[in-house]
């Protein structure tokens, strides 16, 4: 067993650090402030191969593995700890993933190839109002009107990304889950597909959307979504008809594994801060590291990120295992019990020290001006929802570890 990065590794992860020192931590909160992403960083981003890093070269990706991904993703968060930008690459991570493994080549060559070049980006359509936790009962409609054609119909209630896609050159969208039969016949009749709200630059009147307003992880404008009447080939399907549910499944898990390593690099910056206040506020005569009231919890919080840490890359290797190295061993309930258990452990994490750092700050914590809370909050929409809420994640762990018969 080897804890250390490889040279190639070691390498790869201090050229991704020295660009975002250099690109990327000069803006984060700027971008925070303003809620905005300009298309020119998210090509500065491609352009480093920070977009399309799990895809193939074929479609001028780099072929990353996941280890590396999650490399990248831990630095991108530690230098914009506010989330969007590590978001947007880890969703890049995932998604397009899915797309390269389920989608037709004539959508591939299409789509993929512009999100390599940062111009087009794709996200997940999946929740609805009804309750996303239950992904079976989607009641979004797709029909088929003709051989090649389908039509869809329905909102989805929360959705990343709609206005980075109508900023980018090109456009892109989501892969969405829909029904494709029966809804009583719940994960049987779900077929998923790549509608696509801005192409080649022209904008889909039949997709609209209404923003929530976010009070964190800003410039990732969270959306409603609305459908109505939006016809598309059938080569913008993914993967086989009314197969759709574990093909969401398997990016959902990629997605949660890729969460962990960016929370993982959002809590290493929030205890850097904290390390950094405590060592240098003196209250009482002394720093307030001297007290044990805080150095305890210091102690334990360093411990906690370093198993995390380790859990964390863990997944990322089984989804290499699994996905890239094709290795028998390993199954895909397994990508789905690590990527579960890395997303509800980082994210937990991150919003713990950053409650407790913000405590550290003392009354300096609530005030604009003290970054922190913008960590803090980023953190916290992985923990209420943001790809499976908690609850989703101990169902997972515990359908794998005790058996699918135990837990239903
Ligand atoms: C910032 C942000 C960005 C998002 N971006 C996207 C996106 O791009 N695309 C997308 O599709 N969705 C997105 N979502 C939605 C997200 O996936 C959902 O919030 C999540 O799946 C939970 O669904 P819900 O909010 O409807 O909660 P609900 O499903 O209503 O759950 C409410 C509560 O009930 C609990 N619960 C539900 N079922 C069970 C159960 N069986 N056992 C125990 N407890 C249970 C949950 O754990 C939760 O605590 C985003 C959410 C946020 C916050």
């Amino acid at each position: 067993m080897d804890f250390s990065l490889s040279q190639d590794e070691k390498l790869f992860k201090d050229n991704i650090a020295e660009f975002c020192r250099k690109n990327i931590a000069p803006r984060w909160i700027e971008i925070d402030e303003s809620g905005e992403v300009s298309p020119e960083l998210v090509k500065q981003m491609a352009d480093v191969g920070l977009i399309g890093m799990t895809l193939s070269e074929e479609y001028g990706g780099q072929n990353g593995r996941f280890v590396e991904a999650a490399l990248a993703g831990e630095e991108l968060a530690y230098h914009a700890p506010a989330l969007s930008l590590a978001v947007l690459y880890l969703i890049q991570c995932s998604w397009p993933y899915i797309v390269q493994k389920y989608g037709s080549e004539d959508a591939k060559q299409e789509v993929l190839t512009k999100l390599c070049r940062g111009e087009a980006v794709i996200g997940i359509a999946s929740t609805e109002a009804h309750g996303g936790s239950n992904v079976a009962g989607v009641l979004m409609k797709a029909e088929k009107i003709k051989e090649d054609r389908w039509r869809l119909n329905g909102q989805k209630s929360m959705v990343s990304l709609p206005t980075i896609i109508e900023k980018l050159p090109w456009g892109g969208g989501w892969v969405l889950i829909a029904r494709t039969g029966e809804p009583a016949q719940q994960h049987k009749t779900i077929t998923c597909f790549l509608p696509l709200m801005k192409k080649d630059g022209v904008r889909n009147e039949g997709i609209t959307y209404k923003p929530w307003t976010e009070f964190a992880r800003r410039g990732l404008d969270t959306s409603i979504i609305y459908f109505d009447n939006v016809e598309l080939e059938d080569k913008y399907r993914v993967g086989d008809v009314n197969k759709g549910f574990k093909i969401a499944m398997e990016g959902f898990n990629l997605a949660r594994t890729m969460i962990g390593a960016v929370c993982i690099g959002c809590a290493r910056w929030l205890l850097d801060q904290g390390m950094e206040w405590i060592k240098n506020r003196n209250v009482f005569g002394k720093p307030i590291s001297r007290y044990q009231g805080i150095y305890f919890k210091l102690a334990d919080y360093w411990k906690e990120l370093e198993a995390a840490r380790l859990l964390c890359y863990k997944a990322a290797w089984i989804a290499d295992r699994y996905y890239r190295d094709k290795d028998p061993h390993v199954k895909l309930g397994d990508v789905a019990l690590w990527g579960a258990a890395a997303k509800l452990k980082c994210a937990g994490l991150a919003v713990d020290i950053g409650e407790d750092v913000m405590k550290w700050f003392g009354g300096a914590a609530y005030f604009k001006e003290t970054p922190i809370f913008r960590a803090w909050l980023a953190a916290f929409s992985y923990v209420v929802g943001a790809e499976g809420t908690e609850n989703i994640m101990r169902y997972i762990i515990g359908r794998e570890v005790l058996g699918r018969e135990y837990v239903e």
